[in-house]
């Protein structure tokens, strides 16, 4: 038996429906802020991901779905969507176009983790991108949209943090006091750590193993170190969120995976999606089109993880109803009653009317069963009299009230009692 591969999953048509509401929820919100969707290709040139994503990040060290295709070149299934977005703006001079860019994408991405509960090799993100905007306006419209998405999907204890981890300037003081705080504690932290406190101090604050995190804990925090102009950023989105009505707390911690934030970071955290409680993050990145390759553009956006919304969304009892039946089932007796089922299906199937026939040749007995275990609402039968007549007998499901229905007046009438 060929099993599906560790770390991925399968979307049964019995569950696609809440898949299908999260991203009715993404199209609709992202539209609202007149965000477009854009569709980039599945792998990319593994330098981008490596100057995009950044080289002392996990994703790039650890995680990447790395292969030399049959023409020798290093590709990467994209590990998140991002770096390919700014790939595309800048290959098609969108930089020199109208300004601000705003796109929204609905991805699989892939990464090379340990499988558990909310994380997986292959993931699906929503996410969206600004670039152009450097005022803290934009910021506030990407953490608004991002709260209203997960307000839309009926996300009620999902809650926002936000932190600013400041510019380049203000964090090369940052990482001084920070390196001055973890040297005497060195020894005490992971290799990993012991590397990052070399090459970006900073990525220590995201480190998982308990060790690091409780020493971490009395770490220098950021927002002390801020320059005048970040700081002022910084207090502008705040006030921007509470103006809207967008509740959030301040998370000095936070400093998101990525290599190239600056100034905003943000996230959503939930307690139902368990260890992996961040079903949302995002900030500004503003040199990171630059460092794929562009001109300075500034940037913000997000991504959420769907399959981490999925478990909030079981958790919080936000799942759509459970698949609903076709509208109708046609119900056949002999060869000409099944005929006509076939035709009239047709029919109403133009006029998007959900239609069901006999496939299996069952009995008129089990076709009744069939049709109430498929959960269709209307059972429409085609016995011998009715065809006689230019009519059928269509029984109601919900109520089992019964009603002969000329077949011409048939699409009108269960368009009506839908
Ligand atoms: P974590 O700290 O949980 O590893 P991250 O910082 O690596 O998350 P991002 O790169 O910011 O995550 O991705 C944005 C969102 O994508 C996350 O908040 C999460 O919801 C989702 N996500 C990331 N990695 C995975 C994964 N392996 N499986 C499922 N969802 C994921
Ligand atoms: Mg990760």
């Amino acid at each position: 038996m060929i099993q599906i591969p560790k770390g991925c999953k399968d979307v049964l048509p019995a569950q696609v429906y809440a898949w299908h509401k999260i991203e009715d929820a993404a199209r609709a919100v992202a539209e609202a802020y007149a965000f477009k969707e854009i569709r980039t290709p599945v792998f990319e040139h593994t330098e981008l991901f490596s100057r995009g994503v950044g080289d002392t990040t996990d994703i790039v060290n650890k995680e990447m779905y790395t292969f030399l295709d049959k023409g020798g070149r290093s590709v990467t299934l994209r590990p998140e969507g991002t770096a390919g977005v700014a790939r595309a703006f800048i290959e098609h001079g969108l930089a020199g176009g109208v300004l601000p860019f705003k796109a929204y994408y609905l991805i699989s991405a892939f990464r090379y983790e340990r499988p558990q509960a909310g994380r997986l090799r292959e993931f699906h993100q929503f996410g969206c991108e600004l670039y152009g905007a450097a005022g803290a306006a934009a910021d506030a419209e990407v953490i608004s949209l991002a709260d209203r998405f997960l307000k839309t999907l009926g996300l009620k204890e999902v809650a926002l943090q936000i932190n600013s981890i400041g510019c380049k300037t203000c964090r090369a003081r940052y990482h001084e006091a920070l390196k001055g705080y973890f040297a005497p504690h060195l020894d005490e932290m992971c290799g990993d750590c012991r590397s990052r406190f070399e090459k970006n101090p900073m990525r220590i604050l995201d480190c998982k193993e308990e060790g690091c995190k409780a020493i971490a804990a009395g770490a220098p925090r950021m927002l002390d170190y801020l320059c005048d102009d970040c700081r002022a950023h910084f207090e502008e989105v705040k006030r921007l969120l509470t103006a809207a009505g967008i509740a959030y707390t301040v998370n000095p911690s936070i400093v998101r995976g990525l290599d190239y934030y600056s100034r905003t970071v943000f996230e959503f955290v939930s307690a139902a999606a368990g260890a992996q409680g961040t079903v949302l993050g995002g900030g500004r990145y503003d040199t990171l089109l630059e460092q794929v390759g562009g001109r300075s553009v500034p940037a913000v956006g997000f991504a959420a993880g769907m399959e981490r919304l999925l478990m909030v969304m079981e958790a919080e009892g936000c799942m759509p109803p459970a698949d609903m039946g076709p509208a109708c089932y046609l119900a056949g007796m002999d060869g000409a009653s099944r005929e006509k089922a076939f035709l009239l299906a047709e029919q109403l199937r133009g006029k998007g009317i959900s239609c069901e026939i006999d496939l299996m040749e069952r009995s008129i007995k089990s076709q009744f069963k069939y049709a109430d275990k498929a959960g269709a609402q209307f059972v429409i039968v085609l016995g011998e009299r009715e065809l006689a007549e230019g009519a059928a007998q269509v029984k109601d499901m919900r109520n089992s009230a019964s009603e002969c229905v000329k077949l011409e007046e048939l699409a009108d009438y269960i368009q009506r009692r839908l």
